[in-house]
């Protein structure tokens, strides 16, 4: 089975990398909604929020974790500024990839409630 977000994993694909660990990678939306796009991925191929395990509590919360650190190095980690963190789950949500991703979207004032 192919997936695109386990082919850049893989370095199958390109991507702009912005960070690595051995449980995640960072990279850069190629379609970014904002200034700031970046896509926060587990390495462990897991389809969406849809099919997360009690497992897989650690690697999701990793991924905030992640998220946040990534956040305060880009200086938007705090009240005045900020970032929204999303998951769309399931094609009516807006979701296409089906590789767990979290977007980390940052740079404009954002838009409540989402369309
Ligand atoms: P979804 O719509 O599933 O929530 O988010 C998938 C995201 O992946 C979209 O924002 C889309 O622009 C991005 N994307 C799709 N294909 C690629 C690709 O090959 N490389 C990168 N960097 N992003 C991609
Ligand atoms: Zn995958």
């Amino acid at each position: 089975m192919s997936c695109i977000f386990c082919e850049i994993i893989e370095r199958k694909r390109p991507a702009e990398i912005v960070y690595e660990d051995e449980k995640v990678l960072v990279f850069k939306d190629i379609n970014p909604q904002a200034p700031i796009h970046l896509l926060i991925i587990p390495k462990k191929h897991i389809t969406g929020i849809q099919e997360i395990k009690e497992d897989d509590i650690e690697i999701v919360g990793y991924m905030f974790f992640i998220a946040r650190k990534i956040a305060e190095d880009l200086g938007i980690n705090n009240y005045e500024k900020g970032y929204r963190l999303i998951f769309n789950v399931g094609k009516d949500a807006g979701q296409s990839i089906f590789h767990l991703h979290l977007h980390l979207i940052a740079g404009r004032k954002l838009n409540w409630p989402p369309g």
